[in-house]
Order: C-alpha cells, then structure tokens, then sequence
C-alpha cells in the first residue's frame, strides 16, 4: 500500500491528540494509494480497545464515496504497546475483513510505528507499507 509520510504524521497526530485513549479512523484510497486521512471519534474512550463512532463512520463512508474513492485503511492507535494486532484487534476485523488494519503505536513516544495488517479470518498478515 502505497501511502504518503504526511497522512502517517496525520495519524501519529491524532494518536497523540487522542492519549491517553486510543484514537481511531479511516483512511480513504484509490488504485492501491491511500490519498486522505479521516480522524473518527472512539466510541469506546479506552486506552485498550476502539470502535469507531458510529456517526463518524456513516459521515466519513459517505465522503469517501463521494470523492469516488474507497476505504482503503482503518486506523487506531496502541497508547503503550507495539504495533501488532491483538486479538481485541483480529476478532473486531472479522466483521470487515476488506481494509487494511493500520496500526499507530507511541510505546516509544518518541519513535511512533505505524504498520499495516491484512486480518482475514483470524489470519495476520503484515501489509507492506511504501511509504513516500
Ligand atoms: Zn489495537
């Protein structure tokens, strides 16, 4: 997934914003790039899980459509721990297994990660991030 440096500071952005909970969002994309970052509400207010609001989510799926483009990444943040999916995470793909599984991680707050999961059915495979 081809995605630019400044939508990756957009996200790290929102991840610090959003401590000491996690934050969440999505990101539209079209041919295999992603081109906008769409902060959301977390409807759960955790520093361990999210939801996206689920207003945010029907305003945001009905801009992305607009624009003609899809939602390539759902992002979220991990306040504390790397930036692999916990199971929280695999079990809550399930229900939308399309996107690419962003994660923001500030365990070092200094040095934020942010990597890309395909989660299918339980399996985690790690989306290759060409950053520009
Ligand atoms: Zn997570």
């Amino acid at each position: 997934m081809r995605i630019a440096q400044r939508l990756i500071d957009e996200m790290v952005a929102h991840a610090r914003e959003d401590l000491p909970n996690e934050c969440c969002g999505m990101v539209a994309g079209s041919d295999g790039e992603a081109t906008r970052v769409y902060p959301a509400r977390n409807a759960e207010a955790s520093p361990f899980r999210y939801a996206i609001h689920p207003q945010d989510q029907i305003r945001i799926m009905g801009e992305i459509e607009g624009r003609g483009e899809e939602i390539a990444a759902i992002y979220h943040s991990h306040t504390n721990t790397p930036a692999d999916p916990s199971q929280t995470d695999i079990n809550l793909a399930e229900n939308w297994p399309d996107p690419v599984y962003l994660i923001c991680s500030l365990a070092d707050p200094d040095d934020p990660t942010v990597r890309g999961f395909a989660i299918r059915d339980g399996n985690v495979n790690e989306v290759e991030l060409d950053v520009a």
